[in-house]
């Protein structure tokens, strides 16, 4: 038996994205210990990557915003499939969780009185994000890390999570590697709550860093959890599209929100040709009045170009199908237009954009004060993930919380910009809380050191395979599979291709072999993340196969309308008897009337 480094926490928190932090720092606060893992280094989280801003209404800018309307803008931008508890939670809470990051210290852009600045984004009817210029998550990062610091939490960087390990039906801890020294290292723990992003890595054109290869959603799946909604991936209309190197990387939808336009290769703004029904009474009907919006007349309506992200998509996937494209597959984003509206233009641009500004000026060479950028959807963000009951965050599995991407709910079909980082917010700092008072109430968990030798096992075993294929081939097979057959567009032939094609990936990635030694050995980790791509990639193509409708983040070129069926279920998955996925239909629980009401009342 090996006598495996461990370490003893109440509550183990996988991830320090803002979810992670904040998890942390609550569950610290209800006086437990607390261990704190993450893949990279501390401050490297996606989290620090956010740009456009938290969602929150503080209504600082306009008064007419409070809860209410942040909870239906959410049920609307969701189509109704959210978790409404956890929208309204979120939409209650988030006011209180930004002013607390306040307190402890962080920057925001302010109002002339000194408040904290809110911007428009699409989907939100007010004014709501809090901002500081475009680099939010970075200020979010550094405040929670300056303010972690000092509660006593442990800390253990570049430890990938490879198992979660479980005491009977309850966790018990996991085992993980060290991505320096290829060493094992055991938690043992009486919870833990996972907040490990996204999955944008399961596609080839992505906003996402190396990091998002849907672990979370895999470790949780594997210790039989329920994951929900897997089908619902978005996809960010604004992508840099040229040079191929920075394809994915994002353009914030803040340049939209600042006045930016969308044009084709005509000069046409075609996101007026195409403004749904459920969003025509919100959308300006002239150009002159969408600028106004965005300069704060609180009596114009937003532009089409702040419709919800898969519709503003979706278009520009339509306009470069039907020859208007940009010369390199996208359509054009241009802000330097507003020059004709406002002095000084450059200097504003610069100022509000900044991080936007040095990107192409790096990346693409192109000066965005000047000339338009050219861009295209890219993978974004997973609405879909572990199933979690709305207040506490708890999984079906007893003592396995999750919070902030990784976790499902609260975005329902699709979700709005901002929502992210309120979501992390509100639910990392519930989950910490609920976790430390499970690993209270409930008492010491037992080790299986079985369990523990078998992925170790199963983990080192690509070494022994001296002829098998390498990790990064079937890697890249597996985005290439997943961007052409189960993309923005949808149909049932190409999805069920998928699928059988991701069997044949898994059976290659059973086989795959890596040379070197354990030492900081990136073959061996991608190697290693293979399986929880696939099982993400799988989980996605059979809910997005089941879903016979268009809704949100999900459009089927086959069942291009809504059905009224599909709208009060979710779908969700687990881990069979067999080990092969079980897929069902699960009812939507009825909303509370008074919430009904709230919803009837917003339009
Ligand atoms: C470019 C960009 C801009 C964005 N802008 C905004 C915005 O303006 N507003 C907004 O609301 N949202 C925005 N989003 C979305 C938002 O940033 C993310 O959804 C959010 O930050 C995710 O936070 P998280 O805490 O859930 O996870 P992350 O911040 O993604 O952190 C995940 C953590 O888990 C760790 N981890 C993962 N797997 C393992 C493992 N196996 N073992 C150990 N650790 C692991 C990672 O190392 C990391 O520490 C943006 C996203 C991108 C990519």
């Amino acid at each position: 038996m090996p006598d495996y480094d461990t370490k003893t926490h109440d509550v183990l928190v996988i991830g320090a994205g803002g979810a992670g932090l904040r998890a942390a720092i609550a569950a610290a606060a209800e006086g437990v210990s607390v261990g704190l893992v993450c893949k990279s280094l501390l401050g490297k989280a996606h989290t620090v990557m956010a740009e456009g801003g938290v969602a929150a209404s503080l209504a600082n800018v306009d008064d007419r915003d409070n809860w209410r309307v942040h909870f239906s803008d959410t049920m609307r931008g969701g189509q109704y499939l959210n978790n409404w508890r956890m929208a309204e939670l979120h939409a209650k809470e988030a006011p209180d969780r930004v002013r607390e990051l306040e307190a402890w210290g962080a920057l925001f852009d302010r109002t002339p009185d000194g408040r904290i600045l809110q911007r428009n984004f699409g989907g939100h009817k007010y004014p709501r994000l809090a901002h500081v210029g475009d680099r939010t998550g970075l200020e979010m990062i550094r405040t929670l890390q300056d303010h972690g610091i000092h509660q006593g939490i442990d800390v253990h960087m570049e430890y990938t999570i490879l198992t979660l390990l479980k005491d009977g039906d309850r966790i018990a801890g996991a085992l993980a590697y060290d991505r320096e020294r290829g060493r094992f290292r055991l938690f043992h723990s009486k919870a833990v709550v996972l907040a490990t992003g996204g999955i944008g890595r399961a596609y080839k054109i992505t906003s996402n860093s190396w990091e998002y290869t849907g672990d979370g959603q895999a470790l949780a799946y594997e210790a039989g959890a329920a994951l929900q909604d897997m089908e619902f991936v978005q996809f960010h209309p604004t992508g840099m599209v040229w040079p191929p190197s920075v394809r994915g990387i994002l353009v914030t939808e803040g340049v939209r929100g600042e006045g930016g336009v969308l044009k084709n290769s005509q000069g046409r703004r075609f996101m007026f040709d195409d403004v749904p029904e459920n969003y025509r009474a919100q959308t300006a009907t002239d150009p002159e009045e969408g600028w106004r919006y965005t300069q704060g007349d609180k009596s114009a309506k937003r532009p089409p170009e702040l419709l919800t992200r898969d519709h503003v998509a979706r278009a520009i996937v339509r306009e470069v199908r039907e020859g208007r494209g940009s010369p390199h597959g996208g359509v054009f984003l241009d802000i330097a237009w507003i020059k004709e509206k406002i002095p000084n233009a450059e200097e504003h641009i610069k100022k509000k954009l900044p991080s936007m500004y040095h990107q192409f000026k790096t990346l693409a060479d192109i000066d965005i004060t000047k000339e338009p950028m050219e861009i295209g959807p890219t993978t974004h963000y997973v609405m879909g993930g572990i199933r979690v009951d709305g207040d506490s965050q708890m999984s079906n599995v007893p003592g396995l919380f999750a919070a902030g991407e990784c976790a499902a709910g609260l975005h329902g079909a699709n979700r709005l910009g901002g929502n992210s980082l309120s979501d992390l917010l509100v639910f990392g700092k519930r989950a910490g809380e609920y976790a430390a008072r499970f690993a209270r109430s409930n008492g010491d968990t037992r080790i299986d050191i079985n369990q523990a030798t078998a992925a170790e096992k199963r983990a080192l075993a690509p070494f022994d395979r001296k002829d098998g294929e390498g990790p990064y081939q079937i890697q890249q097979a597996l985005q290439n599979v997943m961007q052409e057959n189960v993309g923005i567009v949808r149909r049932e032939a190409e999805m069920e291709k998928a699928l059988t094609e991701i069997d044949a990936l898994d059976a290659r990635a059973a086989k795959v072999s890596v040379t070197g030694n354990r030492e900081y050995n990136p073959g061996w980790h991608t190697a290693l993340d293979l399986k929880n791509l696939l099982t993400v990639a799988r989980a996605i193509a059979i809910t997005a196969i089941e879903r016979k409708e268009s809704r949100g983040g999900h459009f089927r070129d086959d069942y291009p309308n809504k059905d009224p069926e599909f709208g009060k279920v979710n779908l969700v998955i687990q881990r069979g008897p067999d080990g092969r996925m079980v897929l069902s239909r699960v009812p939507i629980p009825a909303m509370p009337a008074e919430l009904a009401q709230v919803i009837k009342e917003m339009g």
